[in-house]
């Protein structure tokens, strides 16, 4: 890997400020944890993104493509290679009829209110989920009985050969906080999502009654990744955690919420080896207590 070479090249079409070196991952992830990033782009169009896997493939650097760093555990030592960071500046979106078609770093926050203010209905369930739309098709992202996989129609992905092509939603393989990006090297690109005409109020008084939800549940004034863990199968992770009698159990900053038993928070100074201990530690008590394996929903990345 020839990190100078690449970063020399990649300047020939990146603004100084779409191209960080030694970029601190607490700043991108909700967690506010994680080491350097060797390298982070951040495009703005889609030619600078064909453009940066060229340059970056030619000199052999890993590559890893994320959102709004709102389902990312970064371990202490950070990340070798680049990073491109598919968010606000990659954000274009148009209504189209009953439709809208968005580029995938548009925020769902962002997205669901330009479906209420079009009277569209539908992606009330994501306005309150921290991600991107490229993070949420990637995760299949879902609450209160909504999910990604109700509303996509198409992605526009760029493939492993530096193509792009369109994916419909069948091929997708949307299921449970999966897809088919998970275990692929695709870069969603584009979105286009499905909605139906509704009335602005009752849009409007949906979103609101899920936003008292999360702020009655959850601890959103502290940093973390949401759910730590994934739901199993006919159990709650929130309540299989809490069962086992571990509400606030800490590892160094890292603690078990004790507001939702299924939130990891970092009540300050966090590292990513402290919220790893506390994710073995849960799994193994939950184990004995319940005899479920949990497994964790937080993508952990990067070098220990
Ligand atoms: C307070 C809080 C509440 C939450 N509530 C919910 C909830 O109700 N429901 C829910 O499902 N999730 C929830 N989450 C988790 C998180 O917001 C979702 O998983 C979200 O979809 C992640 O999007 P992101 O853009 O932040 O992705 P990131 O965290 O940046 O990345 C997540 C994964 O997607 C990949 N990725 C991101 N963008 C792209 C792209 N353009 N192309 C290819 N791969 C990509 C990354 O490589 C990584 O593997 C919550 C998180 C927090 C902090």
């Amino acid at each position: 890997m020839n990190l100078d070479k690449a970063y020399k090249e990649l300047t020939g079409f990146l603004q100084p400020d779409q191209i960080l070196k030694n970029e601190s991952m607490k700043k991108h992830t909700s967690f506010r944890i994680g080491g350097p990033a060797d390298l982070m782009i951040i495009p703005s169009e889609t030619e600078q993104i064909v453009k940066a896997f060229n340059v970056l493939r030619e000199h052999n650097i890993p590559v890893m493509v994320m959102g709004n760093g709102s389902n990312l555990l970064v371990r202490d030592k950070g990340i070798r290679g680049a990073v491109i960071k598919i968010a606000e500046r990659y954000s274009h979106a148009e209504v189209k009829y009953d439709s809208i078609q968005a580029q995938a770093g548009i925020l769902l926050s962002a997205l669901s209110r330009l479906a209420l203010n079009s009277s569209l209905a539908g992606l009330e369930f994501a306005s309150g989920i921290p991600g991107t739309l490229g993070g949420a098709v990637t995760m299949n992202a879902g609450a209160y009985g909504g999910e990604m996989k109700d509303v996509l129609q198409w992605v526009s992905v760029l493939d492993e050969d530096n193509s792009i092509k369109v994916l419909d939603r069948n091929q997708l393989e949307l299921g449970y906080r999966t897809s088919i990006i998970q275990n692929s090297n695709m870069v969603v690109l584009e979105a286009f999502i499905k909605l139906q005409k509704g009335d602005y109020d009752q849009i409007k008084a949906l979103i609101q009654e899920y936003t008292r939800r999360r702020q009655e549940k959850q601890p959103l004034s502290y940093p973390s990744a949401g759910s730590a863990f994934k739901r199993p199968v006919g159990y709650y992770a929130g309540k299989l955690i809490q069962d086992a009698g571990l509400k606030g159990m800490r590892v160094g900053d890292a603690q078990v919420s004790e507001l939702h038993s299924g939130f990891i928070i970092n009540l300050g100074n966090a590292t990513a080896c402290d919220v790893i201990e506390l994710i073995e530690q849960i799994k193994a008590k939950v184990k004995e207590n319940s005899g479920v394996e949990l497994q964790p929903e937080v993508k952990i990345v990067g070098e220990a």
